[in-house]
C-alpha cells in the first residue's frame, strides 16, 4: 500500500512518514500542495493524507483539482486545525473522503487510513476488491476466494463495469454501449442474458444476489454494507 503525505510542518509529516512505513506503507512525502501533487499525478497512491493549510497550494485547491481536473477518487484524508469547523466542511465538499482534526494520535491516524482505503476497494496496482472477488483489469481474471472465476470477455467487461461502481445503477443501454463495440444495435435482451450468465456463475460458487435488478431501468451492484 503506498500513501502520500502532504503536510508543511517538516516534524509531524516525518512522524507520521516514519510510523506509517513501520507499518508497512510505502510512504513519498512532500512539505507543499504543489509537490504534493506533482507527486500525486505521477504515481498512484491507495491513499493521500493531505493537511489543509499549506503554502501555495493549499489542501482544499489539491482536493478539488483531483476530483474535477483528474476524476480521481483517491482515498483523501484531511488533517484539519481543531474546532475548525469551517475547514471540515469545505474539505468534505472539495471530495475528501475523511478528516482529522490536529493534534490526533497516529493510531487513530491509521485506523482512518484503514478505513478509507477499505472503503475505495480500489488498489494501487489497480485490483478491485469487492466482498470475496478480486478483479484484475491487466490480466483479465477474477478471482473468488482465491479460485479463478471462469468468465468470457464479455461478461469480464460487465462484472468490471459494476465492480469498479459499486452501487451505481446501470441502464441497459449504457451497459450495451461501454462493453459492445460502438454502433452496436442493442438487441432487445442481450444484456439481460448476459447479467443472468454472471449471476449463474456467482450463484454457482455461492455468492448470491450480487446484481440487483432495479426495476424498470437497469441493474447495479449491491453496495457493500
Ligand atoms: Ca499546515
Amino acid at each position: 500500500m503506498r500513501i502520500l503525505i502532504v503536510e508543511d510542518e517538516e516534524k509531524l509529516c516525518d512522524n507520521i512518514a516514519l510510523f506509517l512505513s513501520n507499518e508497512g506503507f510505502t510512504v513519498d512525502k512532500a512539505l507543499d500542495g504543489e509537490e504534493g501533487l506533482d507527486l500525486a499525478l505521477e504515481n498512484t497512491y491507495d491513499c493521500i493524507v493531505l493537511d489543509v493549510l499549506l503554502p501555495g497550494l493549499s489542501g482544499i485547491e489539491f482536493c478539488k483539482f483531483m476530483r474535477n481536473e483528474m476524476s480521481s477518487n483517491v482515498p483523501i484524508l484531511m488533517l484539519t486545525a481543531l474546532g475548525e469547523l469551517e475547514q471540515r466542511i469545505e474539505g468534505l465538499n472539495a471530495g475528501a473522503d475523511d478528516y482529522l482534526p490536529k493534534p490526533f494520535d497516529l493510531r487513530e491516524l491509521l485506523a482512518r487510513i484503514n478505513a478509507i482505503i477499505r472503503r475505495n476497494q480500489t488498489l494501487s496496482d489497480g485490483r478491485v476488491l469487492y466482498r470475496e472477488l478480486v478483479l484484475d483489469s491487466k490480466r483479465h481474471l477474477v478471482h473468488l476466494r482465491g479460485e479463478e472465476l471462469e468468465l468470457s470477455a464479455r461478461e469480464f467487461s460487465i462484472l468490471e463495469l459494476f465492480l469498479r461502481n459499486p452501487g451505481r445503477v446501470f441502464s441497459r443501454e449504457e451497459i450495451t454501449d461501454r462493453v459492445w463495440e460502438t454502433g452496436y444495435e442493442s438487441r432487445s435482451n442481450i444484456v439481460d442474458v448476459y447479467i443472468s450468465y454472471i449471476r449463474k456463475k456467482l450463484e454457482n460458487r455461492g455468492l448470491k444476489d450480487l446484481l440487483e435488478t432495479v426495476p424498470g431501468f437497469g441493474y447495479r451492484l449491491k453496495e457493500l454494507p
